[in-house]
């Protein structure tokens, strides 16, 4: 089972695990399960504690992840708390226009940044496996684009020289953070699925 109820995190899911025979259920197939918060000072710590709450109380295979954005010039700032960067009610446009106030007379060579998505798979009997996938860029000097969500229009790919809410989702879901540590779980879960777990 999976440890959200966003379901575009789930449709990813879905069709990355595809043919390797589990059945991948989301929180909303169990209604009574506690909410998690979301307390740690890692991703790690995050995804591990939900997967490990899902998995108890559940008594499946539980996969959760965390993730959020890294600034280096803020110190790795929003990083955990990127849902929450500047109080739970901004809206992305919003908390965009703040990251841009904070990052003022900053310039493009100092203002590296990284999606950075952790994964954590919990089996039923206590085994624990964590992955991570990050995508490098820079933040650009004003939000562009209207694909995504979140950071998306303010997240430069210098690759690309386009912002990720420029790109179409088909190409941000080759090589964004969640997509690079999706393809490490999947080789994770081939390998259980082989052994009989
Ligand atoms: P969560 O892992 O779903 O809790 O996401 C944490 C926060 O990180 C989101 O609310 C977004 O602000 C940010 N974030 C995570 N992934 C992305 C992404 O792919 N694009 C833009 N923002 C993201």
């Amino acid at each position: 089972m999976v440890a959200t109820r966003n379901p575009g995190k789930i449709r990813e899911l879905r069709s990355l695990l595809e043919g390797l025979g589990y059945e991948i259920l989301s929180l909303d197939h169990y209604p009574s399960i506690p909410p998690v918060e979301e307390k740690g000072e890692t991703f790690e710590e995050n995804a591990l504690e939900k997967a490990r709450a899902a998995a108890r109380f559940t008594g499946e295979m539980a996969l959760a992840d965390d993730s959020g954005l890294e600034v280096d010039a803020l110190g790795g700032a929003p990083g955990v708390r990127s849902a929450r960067f500047g109080g739970e009610d901004l809206s992305d446009a919003q908390r965009n226009r703040l990251l841009l106030e904070r990052l003022k007379g900053v310039p493009m060579e100092e203002r590296r940044a990284r999606f950075r998505c952790v994964i954590a798979l919990v089996t039923p009997r206590g085994e624990e496996y964590v992955v991570e996938g990050a995508c490098e860029g820079y933040i650009a000097m004003e939000p562009e684009g209207g694909h995504g969500f979140g950071y998306d229009p303010i997240f430069y790919l210098p690759s690309y020289g386009r912002t990720m809410a420029q790109i179409p989702p088909e190409e941000k879901n080759k090589i964004s953070h969640r997509a690079r540590a999706l393809a490490k779980i999947r080789v994770i879960l081939e390998k259980l699925a082989g052994g009989g777990s």
